[in-house]
């Protein structure tokens, strides 16, 4: 799973000029058809998304392209998920959450768990990824729990990455933790998260 732009027109031109690169081999994707639309809540209501399907001229193992906007297999976009999160992180319960977003209480139950259970992981892993991308960052307070602890780390990390590459600013920094995990920051598995300090994420040649 590669992260790309939401804006399709882009993803568009940078997938037919042979700019995403392969995660497995680092070889020239090309189009190949489309995965199954899907829909997802964002901060601005519904939309819809068609994801592009893409095939690797070095491995031919194709790939589908995650907008950036969305984590994997949840319905709710990154920055929804990601405001979630950071209210959890200061302290709110999953009801007022979900009743500040409009989202169904259990969703919000599933997001905070999953993170929670994940929490050690990925502050240790933004962690690194803030290092490997700023040799000085500021350094990180104790916020107190794990889980808010692991909110400031990637909210370190994607400023750091904002530092390194101003046009990443431009991405939220749910966007950004979505990005540098392949969309699996809410997934069962932990993936690396993919940090190469030459670009922002996996794909961008
Ligand atoms: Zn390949």
């Amino acid at each position: 799973m590669l992260t790309v732009g939401a804006d399709a027109d882009g993803v568009e031109v940078s997938l037919r000029s042979g700019l995403l690169a392969c995660p497995g081999c680092g070889g020239p994707l090309s189009p190949w058809g489309f995965a199954r639309a899907r829909s997802l809540r964002t901060p601005e209501g519904r939309i819809w998304l068609r994801p592009r399907r893409s095939v690797c001229a070095g491995c031919g193992r194709t790939h589908v392209l995650l907008p950036l906007v969305g984590l994997l297999r949840r319905a709710d976009s990154a920055a929804v998920i990601g405001a979630g999160l950071a209210g959890r992180a200061a302290g709110l319960g999953h009801r007022r959450i979900a009743t500040g977003l409009g989202v169904a209480a259990s969703t919000v139950r599933g997001w905070l768990r999953r993170f929670a259970d994940r929490a050690e992981w990925i502050r240790a892993a933004f962690t690194v990824l803030t290092r490997d991308l700023d040799s000085d960052p500021p350094p990180l307070p104790a916020c107190g729990s794990v889980f808010a602890d692991a909110v400031a780390a990637v909210r370190a990390a994607a400023a750091a990455a904002g530092l390194r590459w101003p046009f990443v600013v431009a991405v939220s920094v749910w966007e950004f933790a979505g990005a540098v995990t392949g969309g699996r920051l809410l997934s069962p598995s932990s993936p690396a998260v993919l940090t190469n300090t030459t670009r922002p994420w996996p794909g961008h040649r």
